[in-house]
């Protein structure tokens, strides 16, 4: 019997109310004949966190960037909001926040000028007040006037996950935010993502940290070879078989 079938009338009716915040159809990305990507499928509301787990390879980068328009599908589509991305359009990367390994940041513009000439670009209101917050939120405050290029890794990735989230955006897309953090770092970005969970915003994160992408999720992908080889809602895995459960999917999916 197929998945919808079984699901209660007045729940799918309440599900088709609320249009997705973001939804790829038959998403593939192709390099040569090689498929990074391979037809996937996806549909996120506001207040969903979908984390993406997988192994090396797996494409989830290569699936964060074409989420984010930042990478031009080989076939299929993503829209945001209803509307077919067009990352060439200011108004789509105002709604999008994006932490990536390419971090885009100016190594020598100061952390606060580095927000300063990102909001700038989308000409936020409040900008010295939103600047003062994000850094606080992150806890770089005392480094507002340190040069980008002087901070460490892990204070670059906090820098940079302000930068994403300076714009207040309701789709928010983080590439392995936990890579380089010492454990105060890792509790102060598991307390910003804890924010994000507010009901009005949508997040993807791809992580290889089982613990913490698990602890935030409200669902979950496995990524193999270009494909969702499971998806499907948190509370439907079980957190202390979990790492078992993704071995034996990886296994399957390859
Ligand atoms: P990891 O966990 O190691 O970060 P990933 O799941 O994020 O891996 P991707 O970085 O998306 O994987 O890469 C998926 C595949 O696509 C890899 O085989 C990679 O070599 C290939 N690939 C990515 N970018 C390019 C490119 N610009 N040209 C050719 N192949 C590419």
């Amino acid at each position: 019997m197929p998945a919808e079938a079984s699901t209660a009338p007045e729940a799918a009716t309440l599900e088709s109310e609320v249009e997705p915040v973001l939804s790829a159809r038959g998403l593939v990305k192709e390099y040569g004949v090689f498929r990074a990507v391979d037809g996937i499928d996806l549909e996120l509301r506001a207040g969903e966190f979908l984390t993406i787990f997988g192994p090396n390879g797996a494409g989830k980068t290569t699936l964060l960037s074409l989420l984010g328009g930042r990478l031009r599908p080989t076939g299929g589509e993503v829209r945001v909001g209803g509307e077919p991305l067009d990352f060439s359009v200011t108004r789509w990367r105002r709604r999008i926040g994006v932490v990536s390994h390419q971090g885009m940041l100016y190594a020598h513009l100061t952390a606060a000028e580095n927000l300063r000439f990102f909001g700038r670009l989308f000409d936020l209101d409040d900008l010295d007040e939103r600047i003062r917050l994000r850094l606080e939120q992150v806890g770089l405050t005392d480094r507002a006037d340190f040069e980008a290029g002087q901070l460490s890794h892990g204070m670059r990735q906090r820098l940079a996950l302000a930068r994403a989230l300076l714009h207040d955006p309701e789709l928010v897309l983080l590439d392995e935010p936990y890579t380089g953090l010492d454990p105060h770092a890792a509790s102060v970005l598991r307390s910003v993502l804890s924010a994000l969970r507010d009901g009005r915003r949508t997040v993807v994160m791809v992580t290889h940290n089982l613990t913490q992408g698990l602890r935030m999720a409200t669902r979950i992908a496995v990524q193999v070879r270009g494909r969702f080889a499971w998806e499907g809602a948190r509370s439907d895995v079980d957190a202390a078989g979990f790492e078992a459960f993704y071995h034996r999917v990886v296994e399957d999916g390859r």
